[in-house]
């Protein structure tokens, strides 16, 4: 059935996204603040909406992928009043889980249906619509907004109510990030004991230290020909989108009282990395940090 689905925030990912619904035969009406994100939307067939209220006034379902929980939240506040009572606002973006139940409470005041929809696997997965989309809010919304998730991506999971997909979206990125920094310091140390990395990856892989930022992300050059530390870091998934969720989880542990030292950890190195690489380096890249670091201490 094809649905009118308004589309807000048309960047890295939500452009792809965009045009992936628009292959599968849907009518979607598109905004951006940028107008070449939103160029980039007609060129896939979408319509150009002339403001974020206009895109909204006839649809019934509305996509947003935006950078952060206030841009959401602002956003909301423009187009919560301009859409048909009852329909669905599906946020995709990556925000705090504060925010997302908010926005939740935002949309049901004003008489509309809400899910925060936040996904994983990038770029790429977004242009290969093969993005896992983890969401929050009632199962008649998720089964809803299930078909257009499906076309945009290999797997949604209902993960429970309101901010219950952004909540697992950071607690996801946290054992990541906290993985990463570990594999890393393990390549480290070994390089200190005279350890091929090799010889690590073919025992670590295969042995208890298995995961994915070993296995499929390894952040040094060899073991795995596909990771980004074989291209000089160019990601993947950039330092700065680690940063970012690390930092959503960091605010989530202290107003939940969560004591995770290597969370709160981890979202400090990360910060302190991608403060200086930004989106240049794949997250991969902090094993270089880690072993510039030690040249240092020795
Ligand atoms: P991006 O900065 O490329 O795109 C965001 C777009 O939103 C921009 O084009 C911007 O102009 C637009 N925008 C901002 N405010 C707007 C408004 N009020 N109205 C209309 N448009 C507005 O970001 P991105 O990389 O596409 O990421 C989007 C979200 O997805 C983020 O929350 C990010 O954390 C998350 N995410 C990104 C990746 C990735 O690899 N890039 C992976 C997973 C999740």
């Amino acid at each position: 059935m094809s649905r009118t689905v308004a589309f807000l925030g048309l960047g890295h990912m939500g452009l792809p996204m965009a045009a992936n619904l628009v292959k599968a035969g849907h009518r979607v009406r598109a905004y951006d603040l940028v107008p070449a994100a939103l160029d980039g939307a007609v060129t896939a067939g979408a319509e150009r909406a002339a403001s974020a209220p206009d895109a909204v006034a006839d649809a019934e379902i509305v996509v947003t992928m935006l950078p952060a929980g206030r841009h959401v939240l602002a956003l909301y506040d423009d187009i919560l009043t301009a859409a048909r009572p009852g329909t669905l606002f599906v946020d995709c973006s990556t925000i705090d889980v504060a925010d997302a139940r908010t926005a939740h409470e935002r949309a049901r005041a004003a008489g509309m249906r809400a899910l925060d929809a936040p996904v994983s696997g990038g770029v790429v997965g977004a242009e290969a619509a093969t993005l896992t989309f983890m969401a929050g809010g009632g199962e008649d919304e998720f089964a809803e907004a299930r078909p257009l998730l499906d076309i945009m991506g290999k797997k949604a999971v209902h993960c429970g109510g309101p901010g219950a997909g952004q909540a697992a979206k950071i607690c996801n990125n946290m054992i990541l990030g906290v993985s990463m920094i570990a594999v890393s310091e393990a390549f480290v140390l070994g390089e200190s004991l005279g350890l091929s990395h090799q010889a690590l990856y073919e025992v670590a892989s295969m042995a208890s230290g298995q995961c994915w930022a070993l296995s499929v992300n390894c952040p040094v050059p060899g073991p795995v020909p596909t990771s980004p530390a074989n291209r000089d870091y160019r990601p993947g998934f950039a330092a700065s989108l680690m940063a970012k969720d690390l930092g959503l989880a960091a605010n989530a542990l202290r107003e939940g009282g969560v004591h995770a030292e290597l969370g709160r950890k981890a979202a400090e190195l990360y910060a302190a990395y991608a403060e200086r690489v930004g989106d240049s380096e794949d997250f991969s890249g902090i094993v270089r940090t880690i072993r510039d670091q030690s040249g240092e201490a020795t």
